[in-house]
Order: C-alpha cells, then structure tokens, then sequence
C-alpha cells in the first residue's frame, strides 16, 4: 500500500525518532509498504518519519543512480543492487573531507540543493531479523544513508544549507508546507491534517 508522504513543515519531521524492538506492531507489512511508496515516488530512500511515524527505521535503494555517468563501473555494479532496511541505525564515525551533492527530497519535493558531508561512514544498525551489523560504506551509498539517518534524527538537508540559502528558499518551503505544489505521488501536508 502507498502511503502518504508527509510534506515539509510537518513536526514529525523534526523530532528525534525513537528505537523499536521486534513487537513493534505490523512491522514486516510497515516495511513493504514503505517499500512500495519510495519506488512509486521514485525516491533512492525513505525514512519512517517522512509517512509519519517517529520511529527509527528508514530504507535505501541506490538502483536508480547506477546509471550516473559519473560512476566507475565498480560502484555502478554496488549501487545497482544496494537495497537495505536499516533500523535502530546509529552512525559510529564519519570521516574524510566533506564534499558536496546536489539533495532531493521526498518531502520537499522540487527544492535541490547542494549539501556538504563527509565521505566515510561506519554505521551499526539492525536488520528485518532484528540482527545487529557494523558496516562501512563511502560515495553516494554513504551519502544516501546520512541524508536518510538525518531524517531520524529530526534533521532535513535544508538545515544543512547557509542562512542565505535557507533566505532563498524560504518561499518556496512555505508553499510546500501549505500544499501550493504539484506533485505526482501522495502527500500530507501540515495545513490539511487535523490538529494534534
Ligand atoms: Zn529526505
């Protein structure tokens, strides 16, 4: 099932999402359907606070960068099969000297931006299985999983950007916020949805 995307300017998006344990209610049927709304949106990764739920738990498929040009056939081969669920992920160390991507997201769709982020990771998070791993990771599979990790921490890659950018998006963020936007896959905006 297709669920909404919670839009820019909704307040789950800026909570600390919390850990779950394998009770959590329905999860194998929440990760399918996550699943399902990423690809219908096109999206290279989704985190479940982006459908609402301030739980830590996101998912990445790199598939649809492997045809950038910019890669070498090595990590074209990786991207094309990269596709994990990470959950209770927590980033150990991230090193190097940062370097800049342009960033999309699901939830502020139509806003890219350059984002400046260190090139190595080393994250440790669970499976579906609820097994605990320790993995390493570099280039754009990195980069996708730090934007993702941010999104359970509370932080959008807009935050990231320098006060003059923020100043030059800052229309453009508002009229995301009260639904003036077209967009082709389902979303949830601040303005439309009851008050909590
Ligand atoms: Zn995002």
């Amino acid at each position: 099932m297709i669920l909404p995307i919670v839009a820019y300017g909704d307040a789950v998006l800026k909570k600390k999402a919390k850990e779950i344990d394998k009770d959590y209610p329905k999860l194998n049927e929440l990760i399918d359907n996550m699943y399902e709304t990423m690809y219908g949106a096109y999206g290279v990764g989704l985190a479940a606070p982006q459908i609402g739920l301030p739980i830590r738990l996101f998912l990445v498929d790199t598939s649809p960068f492997a045809d950038d040009e910019d890669l070498s056939e090595a990590e074209s081969e990786q991207m094309k099969t990269f596709k994990k669920t990470f959950i209770n992920a927590q980033i150990l160390e991230e090193e190097g000297d940062e370097w800049a991507f342009n960033e999309g997201c699901l939830s502020i769709p139509d806003v890219r931006e350059d984002v400046f982020r260190k090139p190595k990771i080393k994250i440790q998070y669970q499976d579906e299985n609820f097994d605990t791993h320790v993995e390493e990771y570099d280039g754009l599979i990195a980069r996708v999983i730090q934007h993702e990790y941010d999104h359970i921490d509370g932080i959008l890659f807009t935050d990231k950007l320098s006060s003059f950018k923020k100043r030059l998006i800052k229309g453009k963020l508002t009229n995301i916020s009260k639904g003036k936007i077209k967009i082709d896959y389902r979303m949830r905006f601040p303005a439309m949805s009851k008050k909590r």
